[in-house]
């Protein structure tokens, strides 16, 4: 059976300062042809035109911290939405303060945009270690989690819905199947036939897949809970901003090592890693993926314009 489309596309993969080709974190959601942004550093309106992207397409925003290189993208993202005549509401979900900030530039702009946009502030301190589910649409449920920075910032966790089973039409022809009767076959339901007999929708229907899912974590230091909110995730994006030689920075800055991300998807148990939000220092980033793959063969770096089919 071929699968609905769930990938995310790499618009950003460095850390603060842009730099080696680089920019600000930003990655495009694209489940079954519904786009979601996720951080919206500087520089990501461009990226969503250079990689084709239609930006009027996206329709709700997660943002996991308010460090620039995580939103600074916003304003004119925002911004080029009103002029290409964007009508639908935008929600976009971030730690407390994103509303503020727009009010204030919106004022001094003397300006409104011809959309409503629905700020919604997560609030760390009702979390604590939980995991909630915090959207969810037809097509994908979304729970967030807290990671551990220097500010509040929260990992995500983006799950396919679910599907209905699907009808097998030539089964359910030859035993005289209504259509009428499809629909709930396909939520799993026997039915009565005709001649008083009922129907196994097992035989009439093959299964739905395992619904897939992918993990995004930055900024953060390494954590046994982000492992445990993750776990057999498809794919786990975990910021690896400096080496194992950095250490120390890294601790002093609250990030991760490429090894670091590397033990929490092993402990995760998840199918493939992604490492992204390099430090600028770095111009190659095999390093990170050499140090990686030593604790998790399954690691690759985020490029950004690569699409990543989440199979
Ligand atoms: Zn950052």
């Amino acid at each position: 059976m071929s699968r609905q489309k769930f990938s995310t596309t790499i618009l950003g993969s460095n850390s603060a300062l842009p730099a080696n080709g680089r920019r600000p974190t930003a990655q495009l959601l694209n489940v079954n042809h519904h786009y979601y942004l996720i951080d919206c550093g500087e520089g990501t309106q461009m990226q969503l035109r250079r990689f084709n992207l239609k930006m009027q397409r996206i329709k709700v925003v997660f943002i996991s911290h308010l460090h620039g290189d995580h939103y600074y993208g916003l304003p004119g993202f925002l911004n080029s939405l009103h002029l290409l005549g964007r009508e639908a509401p935008l929600k976009i979900y971030s730690p407390p303060g994103l509303k503020e900030i727009f009010i204030l530039l919106t004022k001094a702009a003397n300006g409104r945009l011809g959309y409503p946009i629905e700020f919604i502030d997560l609030d760390p301190k009702s979390f604590g270690k939980e995991k909630r589910e915090i959207y969810s649409d037809a097509e994908l449920h979304v729970e967030a989690f807290l990671l551990k920075h220097r500010i509040p910032c929260f990992g995500y966790l983006f799950k396919e819905q679910t599907k209905e089973l699907s009808y097998l039409p030539k089964e359910g022809e030859k035993r005289g199947v209504k259509v009428a009767d499809i629909s709930n076959l396909k939520r799993g339901q026997d039915i009565a036939l005709e001649n008083g007999d009922i129907l196994d929708h097992k035989l009439v229907t093959s299964p739905s897949l395992d619904p897939r899912s992918y993990a995004f974590c930055t900024d953060t230091l390494p954590l046994d809970s982000t492992s445990e909110h993750v776990k057999n995730s498809t794919f786990l994006y975990h910021e690896a901003t400096f080496l194992e030689a950095d250490r120390v920075r890294s601790k002093e800055t609250y990030h991760s090592t490429a090894k670091q991300a590397a033990t929490v998807a092993k402990n995760a148990k998840v199918d493939t890693l992604v490492l992204g939000h390099y430090s600028a220092r770095y111009k190659s980033l095999e390093d990170h993926l050499k140090e990686s793959k030593e604790i998790f063969e399954n690691s690759v770096l985020a490029v950004e314009g690569d699409e990543l089919e989440f199979t």
